[in-house]
């Protein structure tokens, strides 16, 4: 008989010392009907935590033979984590998702289904509201998406998860993607292939609370937007070029008004000031963007790793 495929899952703990061991009972259970079918791996990822995540990661492994962890010398960020996770599974599918449970494990069967039977090479996730979120947060989020999407060419997807299910094609077009500035929201869309979406309704955390500050998220969108779109270097050059072509009718109107009417205007100093001053703050803000792109191009070319490993199993 031909050995099972098997299905790997990839999930990223950062400071998750309560949620592991929660999340390893539910998924225990949720994918016992996929057993029969599927020899099932776990690839825990600890991302640096501080706290006890590590040893629960310990504890499981030595229970549990298909449990597997990796551990980071310090916080890398989910995306390096996620990396790390999908290029250690050896899975024919391969599903990630938290471990906080807001990515229901009891839809794993579905997708799997969706992959495997229906010819799809991609199972997504989106959450269709925004439920239990800060509603200062929803709205920025709502703009990001718009702004994102009018800039870009790849569609990113309003509310999609990091919840995937993949089979062995998708996974490795996704691998061979070696950017160090990633953007798993644009990258999984710009691989192509078929994808299903599964939308389901928001939920909160099962315990512990969210990793990401408002600071970090709009750190996070503005790369987002850097690594998957040149069109604001392009703004920024109508920009300069509106503003010199309005100077030059500007000029030829004092100079013909001079020659035609004569006299002096010594008038509207204020208005030269307001004038002087905005260009510069749109000088500054152009350069500032073109920083942007060359502090990325600088990090992509020292080619040093997503991540470093201190420890794994
Ligand atoms: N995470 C990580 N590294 C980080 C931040 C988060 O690996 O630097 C993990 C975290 O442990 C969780 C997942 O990424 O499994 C999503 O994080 P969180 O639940 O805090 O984000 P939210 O669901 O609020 O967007
Ligand atoms: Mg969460």
């Amino acid at each position: 008989m031909n050995p099972k495929p098997i299905l790997s899952l990839v999930v990223p703990c950062f400071n998750e010392e309560e949620a592991l061991p929660v999340f390893y009972e539910t998924a225990e259970q949720e994918l016992e009907v996929l057993r029969s079918r599927y020899e099932i791996e776990y690839i825990f990822i600890d991302d640096g935590s501080k706290d006890a995540t590590l040893a629960g990661m310990r504890d499981l492994a030595e229970k549990d033979q298909s449990v597997h962890y990796i551990s980071f010398s310090r916080n890398f960020g989910k995306e390096a984590a996620l990396y790390a996770g999908l290029e250690r599974s050896s899975g024919d599918i391969t599903v990630t998702l938290d471990v906080d449970l807001q990515d229901p494990p009891s839809l794993i069967p579905e997708m799997v289904n969706a992959v495997t039977q229906e010819g799809f090479d991609c199972a997504g996730s989106r959450r269709v509201t925004r439920k239990g979120e800060p509603p200062v947060r929803s709205f920025f989020a709502r703009r990001f998406y718009r702004l994102i999407n009018r800039l870009s060419d790849v569609e990113i997807v309003d509310g999609a998860r990091d919840f995937r299910c993949m089979n062995r094609e998708y996974l490795n077009a996704v691998l061979s993607l070696k950017e160090r500035n990633r953007f798993s929201k644009g990258i999984f869309p710009w691989v192509g292939f078929k994808t299903k979406w599964f939308e389901y309704e928001n939920r909160e955390r099962s315990v512990g609370e969210t990793k990401w500050s408002f600071f970090k998220l709009l750190l996070y969108s503005l790369d987002g937007i850097a690594a998957f779109s040149t069109k604001p270097l392009a703004a920024a050059s109508v920009c300069g070029f509106f503003f010199s072509f309005s100077s030059l009718l500007l000029i030829l109107f004092i100079v013909v008004r001079k020659i035609l009417f004569g006299g002096s205007s010594v008038d509207g100093w204020a208005s030269l000031v307001c004038t002087v001053l905005f260009m510069g703050g749109l000088q500054l803000l152009t350069i500032g963007l073109l920083g942007q792109y060359v502090a990325k191009i600088y990090i992509e070319v020292k080619q040093r790793p997503l991540f470093v490993i201190k420890e794994q199993k």
